[in-house]
């Protein structure tokens, strides 16, 4: 697989698809919730999406309009729309697309907020799931076989950093007609899985995609539908064919919005997808730079740790991922890194001694940030869900930052000689 990324190529891209050449070169926001139209005829068009202005807020808006148009573009898809938060835009796509009975697949490690939606709350609402682990094939096709009806994963598993042989999956997936989600918030520019083939990519722009902190968001981005022979087409999305037949290629949108936008109400605000426009300007600049700097990190706490104190990355040798990381994962496989300290109190001893990592449940930020798991995140989590995601007692997740690597590596390598 040729996954390389032209950071140059992007670099150009998103400053000149944030920015204006005339007029105000920053994004303008528009605020409003709700919207004048010019008269009766133009209201039942708008309505009936024959007439493309915006409706009211709670359904679209230019700012968020703005966003979706550059995160669909940067991620090879057709269309997008930008949530309240990356778990808005997870549960929008869940809520879209599955009915009481239905099945879900959920392939690797997960983020605790998606687990406990599908465990939980989704349970709750009779859709039924199944995990394996990324390479667990037999699990994967015989589950696709029975009809299951959607398919989610995470590019790279939080915090367990297993790395999934994406391209395969999506194969499956295409082959057995049945929709896959990826979540690519730790490897947006990376990997791109709308190129690959796969129907939904989601984003918590929170995280790299923003960068400074300052805006809680989400983004879902779609491919657009075939024309004959979509496998939105198959009998077991027989409840979404009205939908798919009326409005060919953009599909997407009008399944998300009818079917959980308009009635969740998980949407963007202007404010916060402007913010994450902000972000997005240097996003290809900050994820090539973050990206070397967690190697740099990383193989510099492998060479300096003391005994009892073990870094995890799969850009190492010692890592089991390191033969997908060079093949499928050249320039990174996001902000992470792991820290295993062995047991909660020399966690906590580790944590409390840093002076410049920032203790946060963040991740992708422009700071070096690091979480104890067990205690915090993954607390309600029984011990077989814990092992499962690849979470111990002694586990530090950590998501490297801008800053100098060298310093970041020296504030680790303190903690761990004060242990
Ligand atoms: C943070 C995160 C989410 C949830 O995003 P929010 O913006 O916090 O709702 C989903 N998936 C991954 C991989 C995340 O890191």
């Amino acid at each position: 697989m040729n996954n390389t990324t032209d950071f140059d190529f992007f670099n150009t891209q998103l400053v000149h698809n944030v920015g204006n050449r005339v007029g105000p070169i920053a994004q303008t926001i528009t605020p409003s919730a709700a919207f004048g139209y010019q008269n009766a005829e133009e209201a039942e068009g708008i309505f009936s999406a024959t007439v493309n202005k915006p409706l009211y807020a709670r359904v679209g808006n230019p700012t968020n309009g703005k966003l979706e148009s550059i995160v669909a573009e940067f991620e090879g898809g057709f269309s997008a729309i930008a949530t309240a938060s990356g778990m808005g835009a997870i549960s929008m796509v869940c809520t879209a697309f599955l009915n009481a009975g239905d099945e879900l697949l959920c392939i690797g490690g997960f983020f605790g907020g998606t687990y406990s939606l599908v465990n939980e709350t989704l349970a709750r609402f009779g859709v039924t799931n199944s995990f394996c682990e990324v390479d667990d094939f037999t699990h994967i096709e015989n589950t696709l076989k029975r009809g299951v009806k959607m398919v989610i994963f995470e590019s790279v598993g939080n915090p367990s950093l297993t790395l999934p042989d994406v391209q395969r999956i999506i194969n499956l997936c295409n082959q057995y007609e049945t929709v896959v989600m990826i979540d690519n918030t730790a490897t947006p520019l990376l990997l791109r899985p709308l190129t690959m083939g796969a129907d939904i990519v989601v984003h918590s722009s929170t995280k790299n995609m923003s960068g400074h902190s300052a805006a809680l968001g989400g983004v879902a981005v779609f491919r657009a539908v075939k024309e004959e022979g979509d496998k939105l087409l198959n009998a077991k999305y027989k409840d979404l064919h009205k939908i798919v037949k009326k409005m060919g290629k953009k599909a997407f949108i009008p399944i998300c919005k009818k079917r959980a936008i308009r009635d969740f109400g998980m949407t963007a605000n202007a404010f916060g997808s402007f913010m994450t426009m902000v972000g997005v300007e240097t996003l290809a600049l900050r994820v090539e730079r973050i990206n070397q700097n967690v190697a740099k990190v990383a193989a510099l706490l492998d060479e300096k740790f003391p005994e009892g104190v073990r870094v995890n990355h799969p850009s190492l040798a010692s890592s089991p991922d390191h033969a997908r990381y060079v093949s499928d994962f050249p320039q990174g496989c996001g902000p992470l890194l792991s820290i295993d300290c062995g047991t909660k109190e020399r966690a906590f001893t580790f944590l409390n001694a840093l002076k410049l990592v920032i203790l946060t449940a963040n991740i992708g930020d422009n700071r070096s940030l690091a979480l104890h798991m067990t205690s915090t995140i993954y607390a309600d989590f029984d011990e077989e869900a814990r092992k499962f995601l690849g979470v111990h007692e002694g586990l530090i997740r950590v998501s490297i930052g801008l800053e100098n690597p060298v310093s970041v590596a020296e504030d680790f390598l303190q903690a761990a000689n004060a242990l």
